[in-house]
C-alpha cells in the first residue's frame, strides 16, 4: 500500500495528497494518513462493501463457491489499477477507493436486478447502478456522528460517478458538472473505468470456461485470446486445461496493462498536462489503450455478451432475478407498511418531501441494497405460503 510519503514521487498530472477539493462536510485532516487513504479506509469499513461478497457480478451466488462475485471483482479492479497507477506515477490510494467503491450501488443479481429495478422505477425518475454507489457514499451509509454517508472527498465521488444523465447531473452539484460541461473526470478516475473493463472481461472468461457455458475453441475466434493461446500451447505442450486457462487469461491481463501504461504513457507525453485541472478539461480522456488493442477488447466484450451473457442458462438466471426484484419492488411500493421499520421511515420521509417519486426512491435503496441470498429470502418469507415472515 502507499503511504503519506508517496506524494512527493507522483507525477504532476496526478491528483496530489493535500490538494483536494475537498469533503461535503468540512474535517480536520487525517493525522496518520492521507485523505484518499481515508477515503478507502471508510470504504472498506462501510456495511456496502461487506454486503458485495453475497452480491452476484455474472453468476448467481448459490451457483457455486468459485465464481466472481462483486466483491472479489472489486478486488481484482483494484488490484489491475493500483498496478497502472504506480507505474505511472497516478495517485494509488485514490485509484484503490475509487475501484473498491465503484460497485457499491449494485443491486442483487448483477444486470438483470438493475435492469428490473430501473424497469420499476421509470415512472419514479430511475435507477442508475453508478449514481446509487454516489447515494451509498453520500446518503445511505449511516455511521458518523457528524454526517450522513461516508464522507468522501470529491476526488473518489468523481470517480464513483462513471456516468450520468444530464437530468440527474444537473441535480447533483459539484460532480455532476463534468456531465454538462463535457468535462473530463481526472485521470485515477479514468484507470478506475478502464481497469473494470479489463477486469471483467478476464474473469467472466475464466468463469465462463469454469461453468462449460463457453468452450476453448469457441474463444479461438477471439484475437486476444488467440494470441495468447496458442502462445500457451505452443510453448507448454499438453498442459492440463486448468493450468492452460490461467496461463491464457494472465497473459492477456498482462497485454491489455502493458498496452494501457505505454498507450497512456505516449498520450500524456504529447499533451503534458500541466496538473489534474488540465487533464478534466482535455477534449478526451488520456487513460487509454492503443486503437488495435481496444478493437481486440471490444471484440472479446461482444463474444461475451453473445455467447456467454446471453446463453440460455444466465437468460433464465436473469428471468428468475428479474421476477424476484419486481415481486419485491411492487410490493413494497404499494404497502411500505411491508417493509422493516427504518426501510418503512426512510420511505415516509422521502414521500413527505417528493410524493411517489420519494416513496419508490427509499424502496429501491433496500431492494437495491440486498444480498442476492437477502433478495430470495425476502421474496420466500413475502410469497411463499408455509415460510417464516
Ligand atoms: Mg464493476
Amino acid at each position: 500500500m502507499s503511504n503519506a510519503t508517496h506524494s512527493s514521487t507522483l507525477a504532476p498530472w496526478a491528483e496530489q495528497d493535500g490538494q483536494s477539493r475537498g469533503r461535503r462536510y468540512p474535517e480536520a485532516p487525517p493525522q496518520l494518513r492521507t485523505e484518499y487513504q481515508r477515503d478507502r479506509d471508510r470504504i472498506v469499513h462501510s456495511n456496502a462493501f461487506r454486503r458485495l461478497v453475497y452480491k452476484t457480478q455474472v453468476f448467481v451466488n448459490h451457483e457455486g463457491d468459485l465464481y466472481r462475485t462483486r466483491l472479489t471483482h472489486s478486488m481484482e479492479v483494484a488490484q489491475i489499477a493500483r498496478s497502472i497507477a504506480s507505474v505511472l506515477r497516478l495517485n494509488e490510494s485514490l485509484t484503490e477507493a475509487i475501484c473498491l467503491a465503484h460497485d457499491l450501488g449494485h443491486t442483487p443479481f448483477g444486470h438483470a436486478g438493475q435492469d428490473a429495478l430501473n424497469e420499476c422505477m421509470r415512472p419514479y425518475g430511475g435507477f442508475e447502478h453508478n449514481l446509487q454507489s454516489l447515494r451509498v457514499v453520500d446518503e445511505l451509509e449511516e455511521r458518523y456522528a457528524e454526517f450522513p454517508g461516508l464522507n468522501l472527498s470529491y476526488e473518489c465521488r468523481e470517480g464513483i460517478l462513471k456516468h450520468c444523465s444530464a437530468t440527474n447531473a444537473r441535480l447533483l452539484g459539484d460532480v455532476g458538472e463534468r456531465f454538462l460541461q463535457r468535462r473530463q473526470p481526472g485521470l485515477e478516475a479514468q484507470l478506475a473505468n478502464l481497469a473494470d473493463e479489463i477486469a471483467y472481461n478476464n474473469h467472466d472468461v475464466d468463469d465462463g470456461l469454469r461453468s462449460g457455458l463457453i468452450t476453448v475453441e469457441q474463444l479461438r475466434d477471439v484475437d486476444l485470446v488467440r494470441e495468447q493461446l496458442d502462445y500457451v500451447q505452443d510453448r507448454y505442450p499438453g498442459l492440463h486445461h486448468r493450468r492452460l486457462v490461467h496461463e491464457t487469461v494472465r497473459r492477456m491481463i498482462n497485454r491489455l496493462v502493458v498496452d494501457v501504461v505505454e498507450s497512456t504513457t505516449a498520450r500524456l507525453a504529447a499533451v503534458q498536462p500541466a496538473d489534474s485541472e488540465a487533464v478534466r478539461s482535455h477534449s478526451e480522456p488520456l487513460v487509454a489503450m492503443s486503437e488495435p488493442v481496444f478493437a481486440q477488447h471490444l471484440q472479446l466484450k461482444a463474444f461475451l455478451r453473445d455467447n456467454l451473457y446471453k446463453h440460455y442458462r444466465v437468460r433464465r438466471m436473469t428471468l428468475k432475478a428479474r421476477g424476484v426484484v419486481q415481486a419485491l419492488f411492487n410490493a413494497f411500493f404499494n404497502d411500505t407498511q411491508l417493509m422493516p421499520d427504518e426501510h418503512r421511515a426512510a420511505a415516509l420521509t422521502l414521500e413527505a418531501r417528493s410524493g411517489p417519486d420519494g416513496r419508490a426512491r427509499a424502496v429501491a435503496d433496500y431492494v437495491a441494497g440486498m444480498t442476492d441470498r437477502y433478495a430470495i429470502l425476502e421474496h420466500e418469507r413475502m410469497f411463499i405460503p408455509g415460510e417464516r415472515s
